[in-house]
């Protein structure tokens, strides 16, 4: 199969436009007639689930969640970007879309980053008409703060609980079609596979995660919004339930996966604690805004950090890199807090860390200010560390955190199989090789709210369907072999836990693909998870019943997926000989220790085919073209 990517022709600002009205469209009175899957109702799944059934569409959303308001979507804190100018500093959509372009070190499609720097501006305005309270300033306007990356203050905010409002809002959206008959809504479901039929995306299998009972649902078309797959280092500052599942399985089934070794380590975490955590917690890059990070010139000093003198200091972000200082991107930022603590500058007992500093700016801002804008995350770190960050800086270190990898679509947001489309952090995206921050919310909105709406019908519309009921042959083997699977799963009856496996499997991913990635460590890493798969299917212990609620069952089955997605994203880090955003492969470095890239061979979506467990997967590869904004060496000096 070609990939093809169905980039509009024109020039890059008229692309959407002409393309929304090229777009074929489904007349009112047949609207009903059609039936959509959205699995998933985080940000993106609810928006789309919610402006879909606006539309008129029938519409089933599931999610295995008890609420739609437990998506890990409520953990975003710090912000959502869109160019207002408000601030009247320069903003506009052309800088937002080069600046997502850059941040993403040139790995996105252009053509994308821009409709979503266009429709940015819609999220915020649709957001405040449901009642989300942003912050807002003295004039009454809609507050703004930085992020990382970016010159300009374009970041709306509710405190640090921005995912949070902004979920009950389209929770709203969504409850408002629920009631009034448009949705369909199943909680506590999880999608275990995908039925296609002739080709086409026409239903899913799902586990009714209280009884154990698999249930099937047919459509005319499948939407995953399933959320990134961070957890496949175990250790990650996403939700504990954060999966690759649905995304996986649809990949076994013939969706191309793009990009899987691109994922995004942040900067601003607490350091892991010891060896039983299982969740680390983000600090959020909001706080990058008035905070310092600095460790002591002297390695290996001891001193309590309120002991070590302001010449002592090393603020070295604001050194190597003064036009953005704390505020480079999150790859910068991550890189070299790791150079810094594996130089031997690391604070902290474990010595893997580095101050977060709020001195200067509680002296210039006042305490109160802080507690207005900071205050939920201060007592979120006082609460974890019992150290109070009024009074001593914070200790931050890297973790993994997204993942900007994820099923390959089209401009459509179709993936390659036909009806099958996949938004927010589930698909590959528009954030190239690194994500800037406050661009997950935008691009998960955009998806929902005002890009999947219009593109779905197109396909609806152009698409002869013959009559598909769950009683297909397709439904039948694909139900039988989830129950295949369960029964497997529940009869190995070894000695290990799940965790422990998952675990191990975290150890081997941070250790050989995570923030530096070698030739030789990611071979090592593609054959250490082959042998901890085979250990798996021998060893696992699973505890209790398939027929009613087994958080092991869940997790084990997550787990399948995890232990052959992360051979996938080893596989694309080592076939990938550049270094570019957060994949940072340590033999390709410029002589300042930054990523360098090899734009003459490796300037294209990497999207692998499935081919079978264990056997060598299938590259195809989607060029990408940079005709506005022209490829160079970042540089944020
Ligand atoms: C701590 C933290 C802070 C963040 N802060 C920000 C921020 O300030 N700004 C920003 O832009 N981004 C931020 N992000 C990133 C952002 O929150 C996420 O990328 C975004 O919310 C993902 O939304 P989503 O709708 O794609 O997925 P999710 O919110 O992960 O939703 C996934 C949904 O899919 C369902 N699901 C998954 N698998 C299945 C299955 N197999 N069957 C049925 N249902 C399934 C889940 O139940 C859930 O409803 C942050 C991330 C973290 C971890």
């Amino acid at each position: 199969m070609t990939l093809d990517s169905k980039i509009p022709p024109g020039p890059i600002e008229k692309k959407w436009d002409t393309h929304r009205f090229n777009l074929k469209l489904v007349n009112p009175a047949n609207k009903r007639k059609y039936h959509i899957i959205v699995v998933g109702t985080g940000l993106a799944g609810a928006s789309a689930a919610a402006s879909l059934a606006e539309l008129g569409f029938n519409v089933t959303a599931l999610c295995y969640h008890e609420s739609p308001r437990r998506a890990h979507s409520i953990a975003a804190q710090g912000g959502i970007n869109a160019p207002k100018n408000y601030t009247n500093d320069g903003d506009s959509v052309w800088r937002l879309f080069y600046d997502t372009v850059k941040g993403g070190d040139y790995r996105a499609r252009e053509a994308n980053v821009y409709r979503l720097a266009q429709v940015s501006g819609n999220i915020i305005d649709q957001c405040v008409a449901q009642g989300v309270p942003f912050a807002r300033e003295y004039g009454g306007l809609l507050d703004n703060r930085s992020f990382g990356g970016a010159q300009v203050s374009r970041t709306f905010y509710a405190r640090g609980q921005t995912g949070q409002q902004l979920l009950l809002g389209a929770y709203s959206s969504l409850s408002r079609q629920i009631g009034e008959g448009n949705i369909k809504y199943y909680d506590r479901r999880e999608m275990l596979d995908l039925v296609v039929v002739d080709g086409k995306a026409r239903g899913v299998i799902v586990r009714d995660l209280t009884t154990g009972k698999l249930e099937r649902i047919s459509g005319h078309a499948v939407v995953l919004a399933t959320g990134g797959y961070g957890n496949t280092f175990y250790l990650s500052t996403m939700a504990k339930a954060s999966n690759a599942t649905a995304i996986w399985r649809a990949h076994r089934k013939g969706a191309y996966f793009g990009n899987p070794c691109f994922t995004q380590i942040h900067p601003t975490c607490i350091p892991q604690g010891g060896d039983y955590q299982s969740k680390l917690t983000l600090m959020s890059e909001s706080l990058r805004n008035d905070g310092r990070i600095w460790v002591p010139k002297k390695k290996g000093d001891t001193r309590r950090p309120g002991e070590i003198p302001e010449d002592e200091r090393d603020y070295y972000l604001e050194r190597l890199y003064p036009s953005f200082g704390n505020l480079v991107p999150r790859d910068v930022a991550s890189r070299r807090a790791k150079e810094m603590c594996d130089n031997g500058y690391g604070v902290g007992s474990t010595k893997l860390a580095v101050y977060l500093d709020f001195e200067d700016a509680i002296k210039r801002l006042g305490r109160e200010k802080i507690v207005e804008k900071y205050g939920n995350l201060f007592d979120m770190y006082h609460e974890i560390t019992a150290e109070d960050p009024y009074k001593t800086p914070m200790r931050i270190y890297p973790a993994v955190h997204y993942t900007m990898g994820g099923l390959w679509v089209d401009y459509n947001l179709m993936s390659t199989i036909p009806g099958l489309y996949v938004i927010g952090e589930a698909n590959f995206s528009d954030h190239g090789a690194n994500r800037l921050g406050a661009s997950a919310l935008m691009q998960g909105l955009a998806d929902g709210y005002f890009v999947l709406p219009y593109t779905i019908g197109d396909y609806l519309a152009g698409t002869k369907f013959e009559s598909v009921t769950t009683d297909a042959p397709a439904f039948n083997d694909t139900e039988s072999a989830v129950r295949q699977q369960i029964k497997k799963l529940m009869s190995v009856n070894g000695k290990r836990t799940v965790d422990e496996f998952h675990r191990a499997l975290g150890k081997i991913m941070w250790d050989n693909v995570g923030m530096g990635r070698n030739k030789a460590g990611l071979q090592k890493a593609i054959e250490a998870i082959r042998q901890l798969r085979d250990e798996f299917w021998k060893d696992v212990k699973l505890v209790g019943t398939d027929d009613s609620l087994n958080n092991e069952l869940e997790r084990a089955a997550r787990l399948v997926d995890f232990l052959e997605l992360g051979e996938l994203m080893a596989r694309d880090a080592l076939h990938r000989e550049e270094s570019c955003g957060g994949h940072f492969r340590e033999e390709f470095q410029t002589e300042e220790g930054e990523a360098k890239r090899n734009d003459k061979q490796f300037a294209y979506v990497a999207a692998w085919e499935f081919s079978g467990t264990g056997n060598e997967p299938k590259l195809h590869k989607e060029p990408l073209e940079f005709e506005y904004v022209k490829p160079s060496q970042r540089s944020y000096k």
